[in-house]
Protein backbone atom coordinates (compact mmCIF):
# COMPACT_ATOMS: atom_id res chain seq x y z
CA UNK A 1 0.00 0.00 0.00
CA UNK A 2 2.62 2.36 0.69
CA UNK A 3 4.19 1.81 -2.50
CA UNK A 4 1.36 3.60 -3.81
CA UNK A 5 2.20 7.08 -2.22
CA UNK A 6 3.97 8.62 -5.37
CA UNK A 7 4.33 11.85 -3.69
CA UNK A 8 6.86 13.17 -1.63
CA UNK A 9 4.83 15.85 0.20
CA UNK A 10 2.16 12.60 0.99
CA UNK A 11 4.57 10.66 2.27
CA UNK A 12 6.06 12.96 4.45
CA UNK A 13 2.44 13.71 5.85
CA UNK A 14 1.60 10.12 6.35
CA UNK A 15 5.26 9.43 8.40
CA UNK A 16 3.73 12.22 10.29
CA UNK A 17 0.62 10.86 11.19
CA UNK A 18 2.46 7.62 12.10
CA UNK A 19 4.80 9.68 13.91
CA UNK A 20 1.83 11.70 15.42
CA UNK A 21 -0.41 8.23 16.52
CA UNK A 22 2.36 5.64 18.07
CA UNK A 23 4.43 8.14 20.11
CA UNK A 24 2.22 11.37 21.23
CA UNK A 25 0.08 9.04 23.69
CA UNK A 26 1.61 11.30 27.11
CA UNK A 27 1.27 14.26 25.23
CA UNK A 28 -2.55 13.98 24.43
CA UNK A 29 -2.98 13.01 27.97
CA UNK A 30 -1.33 15.95 29.31
CA UNK A 31 -3.00 18.09 27.04
CA UNK A 32 -6.81 16.27 27.98
CA UNK A 33 -5.66 16.79 32.41
CA UNK A 34 -4.57 20.50 31.95
CA UNK A 35 -7.23 22.44 29.19
CA UNK A 36 -10.57 23.20 29.70
CA UNK A 37 -11.49 20.50 27.17
CA UNK A 38 -15.40 21.09 27.67
CA UNK A 39 -15.07 24.80 26.06
CA UNK A 40 -15.69 25.77 22.58
CA UNK A 41 -12.14 27.16 23.11
CA UNK A 42 -10.28 23.85 24.28
CA UNK A 43 -11.95 22.30 21.09
CA UNK A 44 -10.08 24.42 19.19
CA UNK A 45 -6.63 24.25 20.78
CA UNK A 46 -6.78 20.59 21.48
CA UNK A 47 -7.16 20.82 17.28
CA UNK A 48 -4.94 22.94 16.39
CA UNK A 49 -2.16 21.98 18.51
CA UNK A 50 -3.11 18.41 16.73
CA UNK A 51 -2.86 20.28 12.83
CA UNK A 52 0.46 22.17 13.77
CA UNK A 53 1.97 19.02 15.13
CA UNK A 54 1.42 16.84 12.21
CA UNK A 55 1.76 19.87 9.56
CA UNK A 56 4.97 21.14 11.42
CA UNK A 57 6.56 17.20 11.50
CA UNK A 58 5.73 16.84 7.60
CA UNK A 59 7.46 19.89 7.15
CA UNK A 60 10.68 19.26 7.94
CA UNK A 61 10.33 15.09 7.42
CA UNK A 62 9.71 16.74 3.83
CA UNK A 63 12.66 18.85 3.98
CA UNK A 64 14.63 16.40 5.26
CA UNK A 65 13.79 13.71 2.79
CA UNK A 66 14.23 15.42 -0.60
CA UNK A 67 17.86 16.71 0.88
CA UNK A 68 19.12 13.29 2.60
CA UNK A 69 17.14 10.84 0.55
CA UNK A 70 18.25 7.27 1.46
CA UNK A 71 20.23 9.34 4.68
CA UNK A 72 17.15 11.03 5.73
CA UNK A 73 15.09 7.37 6.07
CA UNK A 74 17.82 5.72 8.13
CA UNK A 75 17.55 9.01 10.66
CA UNK A 76 13.53 8.48 10.71
CA UNK A 77 14.41 4.90 11.63
CA UNK A 78 16.60 6.08 14.55
CA UNK A 79 13.84 8.40 15.75
CA UNK A 80 11.37 5.78 15.82
CA UNK A 81 13.44 3.67 18.19
CA UNK A 82 14.87 6.07 20.25
CA UNK A 83 10.77 7.68 20.28
CA UNK A 84 10.08 3.94 21.37
CA UNK A 85 12.47 4.07 24.18
CA UNK A 86 11.24 7.31 25.13
CA UNK A 87 8.13 6.43 25.91
CA UNK A 88 8.57 3.52 27.34
CA UNK A 89 10.17 5.59 29.82
CA UNK A 90 7.72 8.15 30.12
CA UNK A 91 4.61 5.67 30.15
CA UNK A 92 6.91 3.44 32.66
CA UNK A 93 8.36 5.89 35.17
CA UNK A 94 5.86 9.53 34.62
CA UNK A 95 9.24 11.31 33.65
CA UNK A 96 9.17 13.43 30.91
CA UNK A 97 11.95 13.86 28.49
CA UNK A 98 13.29 17.46 29.09
CA UNK A 99 17.14 18.48 29.48
CA UNK A 100 17.56 17.13 32.81
CA UNK A 101 16.10 13.94 32.20
CA UNK A 102 18.33 13.90 29.19
CA UNK A 103 21.87 14.57 31.56
CA UNK A 104 20.62 11.67 33.74
CA UNK A 105 20.33 9.27 30.51
CA UNK A 106 23.50 10.04 29.55
CA UNK A 107 25.28 10.37 32.94
CA UNK A 108 24.09 6.74 34.10
CA UNK A 109 26.52 4.41 33.72
CA UNK A 110 25.91 1.19 31.97
CA UNK A 111 25.75 -1.02 34.71
CA UNK A 112 22.50 1.51 35.85
CA UNK A 113 21.25 1.67 32.74
CA UNK A 114 21.16 -2.44 32.34
CA UNK A 115 18.91 -2.22 35.36
CA UNK A 116 15.89 -1.21 33.30
CA UNK A 117 16.04 -3.76 30.75
CA UNK A 118 13.20 -5.44 30.49
CA UNK A 119 10.16 -7.63 28.55
CA UNK A 120 7.87 -4.56 28.39
CA UNK A 121 10.84 -2.67 27.07
CA UNK A 122 11.43 -5.25 24.12
CA UNK A 123 7.37 -4.96 23.55
CA UNK A 124 7.86 -1.29 23.26
CA UNK A 125 11.00 -1.86 20.49
CA UNK A 126 9.34 -4.38 18.80
CA UNK A 127 6.07 -2.89 17.54
CA UNK A 128 7.00 0.82 18.25
CA UNK A 129 10.66 0.44 16.80
CA UNK A 130 11.07 -2.43 14.71
CA UNK A 131 7.38 -2.59 12.96
CA UNK A 132 7.22 0.93 11.79
CA UNK A 133 11.17 0.67 10.76
CA UNK A 134 10.45 -1.73 8.08
CA UNK A 135 7.63 -0.44 6.81
CA UNK A 136 9.13 2.60 6.29
CA UNK A 137 12.69 0.80 4.90
CA UNK A 138 10.41 -0.71 2.32
CA UNK A 139 8.83 2.46 0.95
CA UNK A 140 10.35 4.07 -2.14
CA UNK A 141 11.00 8.06 -1.63
CA UNK A 142 9.12 9.61 -4.71
CA UNK A 143 11.35 12.46 -6.49
CA UNK A 144 10.02 15.88 -6.52
CA UNK A 145 11.58 19.02 -8.73
CA UNK A 146 13.08 21.42 -7.10
CA UNK A 147 10.74 24.51 -8.12
CA UNK A 148 7.73 22.39 -6.47
CA UNK A 149 9.71 21.69 -3.58
CA UNK A 150 9.90 25.13 -2.70
CA UNK A 151 6.38 25.92 -3.48
CA UNK A 152 5.65 23.35 -1.11
CA UNK A 153 7.27 24.29 1.62
CA UNK A 154 6.10 28.31 1.22
CA UNK A 155 2.47 27.50 1.07
CA UNK A 156 2.58 25.24 4.19
CA UNK A 157 4.61 27.98 6.21
CA UNK A 158 1.95 30.55 5.30
CA UNK A 159 -0.33 27.72 6.64
CA UNK A 160 1.10 27.56 10.01
CA UNK A 161 1.21 31.43 10.41
CA UNK A 162 -2.18 31.88 9.34
CA UNK A 163 -3.48 29.08 11.94
CA UNK A 164 -1.03 30.27 14.79
CA UNK A 165 -2.41 33.76 14.48
CA UNK A 166 -5.84 32.69 14.49
CA UNK A 167 -5.04 31.00 17.61
CA UNK A 168 -3.15 33.80 19.28
CA UNK A 169 -5.93 33.56 22.46
CA UNK A 170 -4.32 30.08 23.03
CA UNK A 171 -0.32 31.57 23.02
CA UNK A 172 -0.61 31.75 26.69
CA UNK A 173 -1.37 28.36 27.22
CA UNK A 174 0.97 26.60 25.60
CA UNK A 175 3.36 29.15 26.77
CA UNK A 176 2.71 28.32 30.48
CA UNK A 177 3.01 24.80 29.57
CA UNK A 178 5.71 24.80 26.73
CA UNK A 179 8.43 23.20 29.37
CA UNK A 180 6.01 19.86 29.51
CA UNK A 181 4.94 19.85 26.03
CA UNK A 182 8.16 20.24 24.85
CA UNK A 183 9.01 17.55 26.74
CA UNK A 184 5.98 15.11 25.36
CA UNK A 185 6.81 16.04 21.68
CA UNK A 186 8.41 13.32 19.47
CA UNK A 187 11.31 13.64 18.41
CA UNK A 188 12.11 16.71 19.28
CA UNK A 189 11.81 16.51 23.03
CA UNK A 190 15.16 14.59 22.91
CA UNK A 191 17.12 16.27 19.75
CA UNK A 192 16.21 19.39 21.05
CA UNK A 193 17.12 18.49 24.91
CA UNK A 194 20.43 16.78 24.33
CA UNK A 195 21.72 19.69 22.07
CA UNK A 196 20.91 21.76 25.07
CA UNK A 197 22.32 19.44 27.56
CA UNK A 198 25.55 19.59 25.53
CA UNK A 199 25.63 23.41 25.58
CA UNK A 200 25.45 23.71 29.22
CA UNK A 201 28.01 21.16 29.78
CA UNK A 202 30.29 23.22 27.66
CA UNK A 203 29.00 26.24 29.75
CA UNK A 204 30.06 24.04 32.73
CA UNK A 205 33.63 23.39 32.13
CA UNK A 206 33.98 26.64 32.75
CA UNK A 207 36.18 27.38 35.54
CA UNK A 208 35.33 27.63 39.16
CA UNK A 209 35.17 31.45 40.00
CA UNK A 210 37.47 31.61 43.14
CA UNK A 211 36.48 32.67 46.64
CA UNK A 212 38.56 35.23 48.63
CA UNK A 213 41.11 33.59 50.53
CA UNK A 214 39.92 31.86 54.04
CA UNK A 215 41.79 31.84 57.49
CA UNK A 216 41.61 29.14 60.02
CA UNK A 217 40.85 31.19 63.80
CA UNK A 218 42.33 28.90 65.68
CA UNK A 219 43.85 25.05 66.22
CA UNK A 220 41.08 23.33 67.70
CA UNK A 221 40.98 20.03 66.28
CA UNK A 222 37.79 19.05 64.69
CA UNK A 223 35.99 17.28 62.19
CA UNK A 224 33.19 18.09 60.05
CA UNK A 225 31.87 15.27 58.11
CA UNK A 226 28.90 16.05 55.77
CA UNK A 227 27.22 12.95 53.90
CA UNK A 228 25.40 13.65 50.74
CA UNK A 229 22.49 11.33 50.45
CA UNK A 230 20.68 10.14 46.86
CA UNK A 231 16.65 10.20 46.63
CA UNK A 232 16.95 10.34 50.57
CA UNK A 233 13.03 11.89 50.94
CA UNK A 234 12.67 13.09 54.71
CA UNK A 235 9.08 11.50 54.77
CA UNK A 236 10.08 8.15 55.19
CA UNK A 237 12.64 8.42 57.96
CA UNK A 238 10.88 8.18 61.24
CA UNK A 239 12.95 11.09 62.93
CA UNK A 240 10.55 12.96 60.58
CA UNK A 241 7.35 10.92 61.91
CA UNK A 242 7.21 8.47 59.86
CA UNK A 243 5.08 5.26 61.49
CA UNK A 244 7.50 2.75 60.34
CA UNK A 245 10.52 2.40 62.64
CA UNK A 246 13.43 3.20 59.60
CA UNK A 247 15.48 5.17 61.86
CA UNK A 248 15.83 2.41 64.58
CA UNK A 249 19.29 3.19 65.91
CA UNK A 250 19.59 6.80 65.00
CA UNK A 251 16.25 7.81 67.61
CA UNK A 252 18.24 6.24 70.07
CA UNK A 253 21.52 8.01 69.80
CA UNK A 254 22.06 11.43 71.93
CA UNK A 255 22.69 15.22 70.12
CA UNK A 256 21.07 14.23 66.62
CA UNK A 257 18.64 16.37 65.90
CA UNK A 258 16.75 16.73 62.49
CA UNK A 259 15.55 20.10 60.33
CA UNK A 260 13.16 20.24 58.02
CA UNK A 261 14.34 20.98 54.75
CA UNK A 262 13.65 21.57 50.77
CA UNK A 263 15.86 20.68 48.24
CA UNK A 264 16.76 23.50 45.70
CA UNK A 265 16.43 20.88 42.07
CA UNK A 266 15.01 17.43 41.65
CA UNK A 267 17.85 15.82 39.84
CA UNK A 268 21.37 15.21 41.56
CA UNK A 269 24.13 17.54 39.48
CA UNK A 270 21.81 20.73 40.59
CA UNK A 271 20.84 19.22 44.03
CA UNK A 272 24.90 18.46 45.06
CA UNK A 273 25.65 22.28 43.24
CA UNK A 274 23.73 23.37 45.63
CA UNK A 275 24.64 21.77 48.50
CA UNK A 276 28.35 22.63 47.76
CA UNK A 277 28.33 26.05 46.33
CA UNK A 278 27.93 29.47 49.20
CA UNK A 279 25.18 30.77 47.29
CA UNK A 280 22.29 30.25 44.14
CA UNK A 281 23.20 31.85 41.38
CA UNK A 282 23.69 30.76 37.37
CA UNK A 283 27.09 30.69 37.83
CA UNK A 284 29.56 28.18 38.97
CA UNK A 285 31.68 29.57 41.87
CA UNK A 286 34.42 27.44 43.83
CA UNK A 287 32.80 24.63 46.03
CA UNK A 288 33.37 23.71 49.47
CA UNK A 289 36.14 20.99 49.73
CA UNK A 290 38.02 22.77 47.13
CA UNK A 291 38.28 26.15 48.80
CA UNK A 292 38.67 24.69 51.39
CA UNK A 293 41.83 22.79 50.26
CA UNK A 294 43.04 25.62 49.36
CA UNK A 295 43.51 26.43 52.41
CA UNK A 296 46.82 24.81 53.82
CA UNK A 297 45.75 24.45 57.50
CA UNK A 298 42.90 21.74 56.11
CA UNK A 299 42.46 18.64 55.12
CA UNK A 300 39.48 17.39 52.98
CA UNK A 301 38.66 14.06 52.03
CA UNK A 302 35.83 12.79 49.32
CA UNK A 303 34.48 9.74 49.31
CA UNK A 304 32.20 8.98 46.75
CA UNK A 305 30.06 5.51 45.32
CA UNK A 306 27.94 8.45 43.01
CA UNK A 307 28.40 11.14 40.82
CA UNK A 308 27.00 14.65 39.09
CA UNK A 309 29.41 16.93 41.90
CA UNK A 310 30.93 19.81 39.81
CA UNK A 311 35.02 19.13 39.51
CA UNK A 312 36.35 17.59 42.51
CA UNK A 313 40.08 18.99 42.68
CA UNK A 314 41.85 17.73 45.80
CA UNK A 315 44.14 15.30 47.15
CA UNK A 316 41.86 12.30 48.96
CA UNK A 317 39.54 11.71 45.95
CA UNK A 318 38.47 8.23 46.19
CA UNK A 319 35.98 7.15 44.15
CA UNK A 320 33.70 3.50 44.16
CA UNK A 321 36.87 2.00 41.61
CA UNK A 322 39.63 3.20 44.60
CA UNK A 323 37.51 2.32 47.51
CA UNK A 324 36.78 -1.75 46.23
CA UNK A 325 40.38 -1.79 46.82
CA UNK A 326 40.32 -1.71 50.78
CA UNK A 327 38.17 -5.03 50.62
CA UNK A 328 37.57 -8.35 49.50
CA UNK A 329 34.45 -9.36 50.28
CA UNK A 330 31.05 -7.92 48.49
CA UNK A 331 30.37 -4.80 50.80
CA UNK A 332 31.92 -2.89 48.01
CA UNK A 333 28.36 -2.99 46.35
CA UNK A 334 27.00 -0.87 49.76
CA UNK A 335 27.62 1.91 50.67
CA UNK A 336 29.26 1.23 53.83
CA UNK A 337 32.86 1.07 52.06
CA UNK A 338 32.53 4.93 52.50
CA UNK A 339 33.16 4.05 55.91
CA UNK A 340 36.00 1.57 55.74
CA UNK A 341 39.43 2.57 56.84
CA UNK A 342 37.77 6.39 57.29
CA UNK A 343 38.93 6.53 61.40
CA UNK A 344 42.47 5.30 60.31
CA UNK A 345 42.41 8.28 57.02
CA UNK A 346 41.40 10.65 59.38
CA UNK A 347 43.88 9.88 61.92
CA UNK A 348 46.64 9.99 59.67
CA UNK A 349 46.10 13.31 58.98
CA UNK A 350 48.62 15.83 60.68
CA UNK A 351 45.82 18.81 60.17
CA UNK A 352 44.17 19.85 62.93
CA UNK A 353 40.89 21.07 60.76
CA UNK A 354 39.06 18.25 58.72
CA UNK A 355 36.05 18.28 56.23
CA UNK A 356 34.92 14.84 54.67
CA UNK A 357 32.47 14.81 52.12
CA UNK A 358 30.56 11.08 51.50
CA UNK A 359 28.62 11.25 48.96
CA UNK A 360 26.10 7.89 48.89
CA UNK A 361 23.93 6.43 46.34
CA UNK A 362 21.85 4.32 48.62
CA UNK A 363 17.94 5.16 48.02
CA UNK A 364 18.90 5.68 43.70
CA UNK A 365 16.17 3.50 42.73
CA UNK A 366 14.42 1.87 40.30
CA UNK A 367 16.21 -1.10 42.25
CA UNK A 368 15.88 0.08 45.69
CA UNK A 369 15.94 -3.66 46.67
CA UNK A 370 19.70 -4.11 45.20
CA UNK A 371 21.06 -0.71 47.23
CA UNK A 372 21.07 -2.65 50.60
CA UNK A 373 22.73 -5.96 51.84
CA UNK A 374 20.16 -8.32 52.32
CA UNK A 375 19.97 -8.23 56.18
CA UNK A 376 18.04 -4.99 55.75
CA UNK A 377 15.37 -6.62 54.51
CA UNK A 378 13.00 -5.88 57.17
CA UNK A 379 10.17 -4.12 55.98
CA UNK A 380 8.52 -7.26 53.39
CA UNK A 381 7.23 -8.11 50.79
CA UNK A 382 9.53 -5.50 48.08
CA UNK A 383 9.48 -4.86 44.90
CA UNK A 384 12.23 -6.50 42.84
CA UNK A 385 10.88 -5.41 39.36
CA UNK A 386 12.46 -2.45 37.51
CA UNK A 387 9.45 -1.61 36.32
CA UNK A 388 8.15 0.45 39.45
CA UNK A 389 4.16 0.54 38.11
CA UNK A 390 4.17 -3.05 38.10
CA UNK A 391 4.46 -3.75 41.67
CA UNK A 392 2.23 -2.58 44.15
CA UNK A 393 3.32 0.72 45.97
CA UNK A 394 3.40 -1.52 48.81
CA UNK A 395 6.04 -3.19 48.11
CA UNK A 396 7.94 -0.71 46.17
CA UNK A 397 7.30 2.10 49.53
CA UNK A 398 8.95 -1.48 51.08
CA UNK A 399 11.97 -1.73 49.15
CA UNK A 400 12.87 2.16 49.87
CA UNK A 401 12.13 2.13 53.50
CA UNK A 402 14.69 -0.96 53.92
CA UNK A 403 17.00 1.84 51.94
CA UNK A 404 16.25 4.31 54.26
CA UNK A 405 16.63 1.47 57.40
CA UNK A 406 20.11 0.69 55.38
CA UNK A 407 21.03 4.88 55.68
CA UNK A 408 19.73 5.09 59.45
CA UNK A 409 22.93 1.86 60.27
CA UNK A 410 25.78 3.72 58.23
CA UNK A 411 24.85 7.15 59.80
CA UNK A 412 24.90 5.39 63.25
CA UNK A 413 27.97 3.64 62.79
CA UNK A 414 29.80 6.48 61.53
CA UNK A 415 28.95 8.76 64.34
CA UNK A 416 30.17 5.83 66.37
CA UNK A 417 33.21 5.94 64.26
CA UNK A 418 33.16 9.67 65.39
CA UNK A 419 32.99 8.77 68.85
CA UNK A 420 35.94 6.62 68.77
CA UNK A 421 38.04 9.93 68.44
CA UNK A 422 37.48 12.24 71.47
CA UNK A 423 40.53 14.13 70.37
CA UNK A 424 38.57 15.76 67.63
CA UNK A 425 35.31 18.50 68.09
CA UNK A 426 32.97 16.88 65.55
CA UNK A 427 29.99 17.15 63.48
CA UNK A 428 28.00 15.23 61.11
CA UNK A 429 25.35 16.41 58.73
CA UNK A 430 23.55 13.96 56.45
CA UNK A 431 21.17 15.78 53.90
CA UNK A 432 20.04 14.77 50.40
CA UNK A 433 20.61 16.64 46.69
CA UNK A 434 16.65 15.57 46.52
CA UNK A 435 13.87 14.02 47.11
CA UNK A 436 11.78 11.01 45.21
CA UNK A 437 8.25 9.60 43.78
CA UNK A 438 7.27 6.50 44.96
CA UNK A 439 3.98 6.22 42.97
CA UNK A 440 2.24 9.48 44.44
CA UNK A 441 0.15 11.09 41.55
CA UNK A 442 1.53 8.40 39.63
CA UNK A 443 4.65 9.62 39.71
CA UNK A 444 8.25 7.42 39.81
CA UNK A 445 11.60 8.39 40.88
CA UNK A 446 12.80 12.66 40.14
CA UNK A 447 13.55 14.92 38.05
CA UNK A 448 10.45 17.59 37.07
CA UNK A 449 10.89 20.61 36.93
CA UNK A 450 10.96 22.44 40.45
CA UNK A 451 8.03 24.59 39.24
CA UNK A 452 5.97 21.40 39.16
CA UNK A 453 7.72 19.10 41.32
CA UNK A 454 5.16 17.40 43.88
CA UNK A 455 6.50 18.08 47.33
CA UNK A 456 8.30 14.34 47.44
CA UNK A 457 10.56 15.31 45.39
CA UNK A 458 11.59 18.11 46.94
CA UNK A 459 11.44 17.61 50.66
CA UNK A 460 14.77 16.14 52.06
CA UNK A 461 16.24 15.22 55.28
CA UNK A 462 18.58 17.39 57.49
CA UNK A 463 19.96 15.65 60.05
CA UNK A 464 23.05 16.75 62.42
CA UNK A 465 24.71 15.02 65.32
CA UNK A 466 27.53 16.70 67.46
CA UNK A 467 29.90 15.64 69.66
CA UNK A 468 29.45 18.16 72.17
CA UNK A 469 25.42 18.20 72.41
CA UNK A 470 22.62 19.69 70.70
CA UNK A 471 22.72 23.12 72.80
CA UNK A 472 24.96 23.87 70.09
CA UNK A 473 22.24 24.32 67.24
CA UNK A 474 20.30 27.36 66.42
CA UNK A 475 16.38 26.25 66.09
CA UNK A 476 15.71 26.82 62.52
CA UNK A 477 12.63 27.11 60.35
CA UNK A 478 12.55 25.47 56.91
CA UNK A 479 16.72 25.01 55.57
CA UNK A 480 18.13 25.17 51.99
CA UNK A 481 21.12 23.19 50.96
CA UNK A 482 23.00 26.48 51.56
CA UNK A 483 23.22 25.99 55.44
CA UNK A 484 25.98 23.37 54.31
CA UNK A 485 28.78 25.53 53.22
CA UNK A 486 28.29 28.13 55.92
CA UNK A 487 27.73 25.39 58.58
CA UNK A 488 31.21 24.11 57.59
CA UNK A 489 33.11 26.82 57.58
CA UNK A 490 31.49 27.76 61.55
CA UNK A 491 32.30 24.37 62.56
CA UNK A 492 35.46 24.43 61.74
CA UNK A 493 35.95 28.31 62.47
CA UNK A 494 37.22 29.18 59.05
CA UNK A 495 37.41 32.97 58.76
CA UNK A 496 36.06 33.73 55.08
CA UNK A 497 34.85 37.74 53.35
CA UNK A 498 31.72 34.98 52.07
CA UNK A 499 30.47 33.73 55.28
CA UNK A 500 27.22 34.35 56.52
CA UNK A 501 26.70 33.42 60.17
CA UNK A 502 22.70 33.50 59.66
CA UNK A 503 22.97 31.18 56.79
CA UNK A 504 25.15 28.47 59.93
CA UNK A 505 23.10 25.99 61.77
CA UNK A 506 25.48 26.27 64.66
CA UNK A 507 25.00 28.99 67.47
CA UNK A 508 27.66 31.95 67.68
CA UNK A 509 30.77 30.96 69.66
CA UNK A 510 31.03 32.70 72.91
ZN1 LIG B 1 20.23 12.28 42.94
Amino acid sequence: MLKKINKLNFLALYISLVNLILYHFPFYKFVCENAELSSINGIVLLSSITILLIILNALVFYIGLFILRKVGKWILVLFFFINAIALYFINTYGVIIDKTMIGNILNTNFEESSSFLSIKMVIYLVFLGILPSVLLLKTPIPEVKFKKFMVTIGLTLLFVLSLAFANSSNWLWIDKNSKTLGALVMPWSYVVNTSRFYYHKSQKNEKQIPLPASKVANQEKSIFVLVIGESARSQNFSLYGYPKNTNPLLSKIENVKSYKAESCATYTTAGVKCILEYKNTGKLFEILPNYLFKNKDIDVIWRTTNWGEPTVRIKNFQDRKALKKLVNDDSYNYDEILLKGLKEQILASKKNKILVVLHTSTSHGPTYFKKYPPKFNKFLPVCTSVELANCTQNELINAYDNTILYTDYILATLIGDLKQLPEYNSTMLFLSDHGESLGEKNLYMHGLPVSIAPKEQLDIPFIVWVSKGTDQLKNNGILSQHHVFHSVLDFLDVESPIYDQNMSIYKAKK
